[in-house]
């Protein structure tokens, strides 16, 4: 898991974090869709489910989500 191919600086500012469980939302007028931070999977209003830091800047698929939960030790809020 360690050599996954998704895996980059995410460790920096991911580890530990606090997630929101949530549908999409817009972090900023005019931005209509965010990229997994590991996938960079398309994360846009059709999402309902994905994974977001606090201040919905940072976006993380739910199958990214899955694999690197271990990793990074989240804690989610529903
Ligand atoms: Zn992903």
């Amino acid at each position: 898991m360690n050599n996954d191919w998704r895996l980059t600086n995410q460790m920096n500012y991911l580890h530990k974090k606090a997630l929101k469980k949530q549908a999409f939302k817009v972090y900023k007028e005019g931005w209509e869709h965010e990229h997994c931070e590991f996938c960079a999977e398309r994360i846009d209003k059709n999402t309902q489910v994905a994974y977001s830091s606090e201040n919905n800047y940072h976006w993380i698929c739910e199958k990214c989500y899955e694999d690197f939960k271990d990793m990074f030790e989240w804690t989610v809020e529903e």
